[in-house]
C-alpha cells in the first residue's frame, strides 16, 4: 500500500517521502487505519517489521490534524506561561530504543509545531531533562526510569517492545504509570501496544490497559 493512499496530514506525507519510504511494510498497512480510527491495537510485531513508524505516523498524524496548539494550557501553578503538557506517552524498554523512536519521531515531525521530550533517568541527567520538560513536549519517549510527569492531558499511550520489559521486571512500573499515575482511564485515551511474542503475560496486560473491542494484529 502506498502512504499517499492513507489520507494522512500533508506535512507528515511529505515527511515520509523525505524519509524515502515509499510502500508501508504490512504491521504499517493494518496499524495506522486503525490508529487513525481511534481503535486501540495489540500488535505482534518484530523489530525490523517498521512497527516505529507504525505507531508514530497516526500520533504525529493525530496531533497535527488536532491542532499542536490546542494543547497547551497554563500550568496549573500558574505563572502566566503556557506549558505543553505531553498528549503522548511512548513508554520504551531500552534507552536505545528510545533513541531510534526519538530519531524516527524527529524525521516525520521535521518542520511541524511537534515538540518531543525523552526522559531516560540516570541522576545525573535527571536535573537537565525534568528542565526540558517544562518547556513542555507533545510527545514523551520514557524509559521507565521516570520522574513525576503530568499525563493528565495524555490521549495517546504506546507500549513498545511489551515483552522485553517484562522481562526486564518493568511490570511494577508499567503498571504504576498507566493505572495509579494521573493517565486518563482506558476509555480516554487511545493506546497502542507492540510485542514480538504474545504470551499469557501479554495477553493480561492487553485485557488491563485495551478497550474490549481492541484490534488484535498477528
Ligand atoms: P522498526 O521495525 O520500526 O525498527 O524499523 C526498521 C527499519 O525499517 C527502520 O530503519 C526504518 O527506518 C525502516 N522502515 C520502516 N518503515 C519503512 C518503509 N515503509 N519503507 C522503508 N523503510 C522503512
Amino acid at each position: 500500500t502506498l502512504f499517499s493512499e492513507l489520507k494522512l496530514h500533508q506535512w507528515v506525507n511529505e515527511n515520509i517521502k523525505l524519509s524515502g519510504y515509499g510502500r508501508s511494510t504490512p504491521v504499517q498497512k493494518y496499524s495506522i487505519p486503525a490508529l487513525m480510527d481511534n481503535r486501540d491495537l495489540m500488535s505482534c510485531a518484530q523489530t525490523g517489521s517498521g512497527k516505529t513508524a507504525a505507531f508514530l505516523v497516526p500520533l504525529i498524524n493525530h496531533i497535527l490534524q488536532n491542532g499542536p496548539e490546542a494543547v497547551y494550557r497554563e500550568a496549573p501553578w500558574g505563572n502566566g506561561r503556557k506549558k505543553q503538557f505531553p498528549c503522548a506517552l511512548v513508554l520504551s524498554p531500552t534507552r536505545e530504543l528510545s533513541l531510534q523512536i526519538y530519531n524516527e519521531c524527529r524525521k516525520f515531525g521535521y518542520r511541524t509545531p511537534i515538540t518531543l521530550a525523552i526522559l531516560y533517568g540516570g541522576r545525573e541527567n535527571y536535573k537537565q531533562q525534568i528542565s526540558k520538560l517544562g518547556l513542555g513536549c507533545h510527545i514523551l519517549i520514557d524509559v521507565m526510569e521516570q520522574g513525576y510527569v503530568g499525563l493528565t492531558g495524555c490521549r495517546y499511550l504506546v507500549i513498545d517492545e511489551a515483552d522485553r520489559m517484562l522481562d526486564m521486571g518493568f511490570e511494577p512500573q508499567i503498571r504504576q504509570i498507566v493505572e495509579l499515575s494521573t493517565m486518563p482511564e482506558k476509555r480516554y485515551r487511545v493506546t497502542a501496544m507492540f510485542s514480538a511474542t504474545f504470551p499469557k503475560e501479554i495477553q493480561i496486560l492487553a485485557q488491563d490497559f485495551l478497550v474490549p473491542n481492541y484490534v488484535f494484529l498477528a
